[in-house]
């Protein structure tokens, strides 16, 4: 396999993750304004054949991985059709998905039929008052069964996306390691990021990693760095002494790893992003619907990843945030 995307700094990007809406069903409040939210025109998001055709474009310079987002992607009628027709891309060999689980019970079995083996699920608390105060929804029960009928489905790679806001998530951060470790699951914890729609976002509401790592070592079993499966993977591994299970930090402020970043993103509307962050996008649902060529797919998806930056501005005083916050990007 030739790699096509090569950035000016020698990154090889073979992961693409692709918003399939911008639409969600609940309301993070550090992702989401609670109402009036701006959603791209229905007619404006990309149709599967549109998709899965930038898919077969992107598998031939050298992308292996996707990893659907939204919004949240279950909102997307049929997507187990669409999940089915990207498994069968040549080149595509792991497909994963992220969602908020409020409508997993209806769909696992048919996203595990599909060929979905991978699940990364956003939940930062199992109490159903501060779910409540966080999402501005009373879905937690809806959650839990989801993610209960994703294990009956036959799931067994499960994470746990849990956004570490600090002031808010301390007294949640054990149980939802328990829960994970009863479970086999992972968790994920999440430094809280500049992506909010309402620009909330300060440093001392961000929970560190190295905190986290303190207070479930002394709290559960102490945790110890594992090397990294894959060092272009956003999260650092860590194992419990005790050997029951690991725990993943996406420490995207604290310790970022742009240096080792192999991801681009298609966002629902048809742009191509070459980082959560970036300002500038390049814009193919017109190729994709006026007649181009795969060359000028392939041409469009090459320029946008030789443009690319080292990485995220956000401990510098140049840091701008994007001009599209989190649910229109897609995780
Ligand atoms: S912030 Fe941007 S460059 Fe850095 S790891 Fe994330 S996507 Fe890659």
């Amino acid at each position: 396999m030739s790699f096509g995307l090569i950035d000016g700094f020698g990154r090889i990007h073979d992961s693409l993750r692709i918003s399939v809406t911008d639409r969600c069903n609940i309301r993070c409040f550090y992702c989401m304004p609670e109402e009036a939210v701006d959603y791209a025109r229905r007619e404006e998001i990309l149709t599967f054949e549109e998709i899965e055709r930038f898919v077969r474009v992107a598998a031939t310079l050298g992308v292996n991985k996707l990893r659907l987002t939204g919004g949240e992607p279950l909102l997307r009628r049929d997507l187990p059709k669409l999940i089915e027709r990207l498994a069968s891309i040549p080149g595509i060999h792991d497909i994963a998905l992220t969602t908020n689980a409020v409508l997993l019970s209806q769909h696992a079995q048919a996203l595990h039929d599909a060929g979905l083996r991978r699940l990364n699920i956003h939940l930062d608390t199992l109490d159903r008052e501060r779910f409540r105060q966080i999402t501005r929804r009373d879905d937690l029960p809806r959650v839990l069964d989801g993610i209960n009928a994703a294990v009956n489905a036959g799931f067994s790679r499960i994470k746990l996306n849990i956004v570490a806001v600090k002031g808010l998530i301390e007294p949640d951060i054990t149980p939802m390691a328990l829960y994970c470790r009863e479970r086999g699951f992972e968790p994920r914890f999440i430094e809280f990021m500049p992506l909010d729609a309402q620009s909330i976002w300060d440093r001392g509401k961000v929970l560190l990693a190295d905190d986290i790592i303190n207070l479930l070592s002394r709290e559960i079993s102490p945790l110890i760095a594992v090397p990294d499966a894959d060092p272009r993977a956003p999260a650092t591994e860590f194992a419990y002494a005790d050997g029951a299970g690991t725990v993943g930090f996406v420490a995207s402020v604290s310790k970022p790893f742009c240096l080792n970043c192999n991801r681009i993103r298609l966002t629902a509307d048809g742009k191509i992003r070459y980082c959560l962050f970036a300002i500038e996008e390049t814009e193919v649902k017109s190729l994709l619907r006026n007649g181009a060529g795969d060359e000028e797919i392939a041409e469009a998806l090459k320029r946008n990843v030789s443009e690319k930056w080292i990485g995220h501005q956000i401990n510098s005083t140049k840091f701008v945030p994007p001009p599209r916050p989190m649910y229109s990007i897609g995780g």
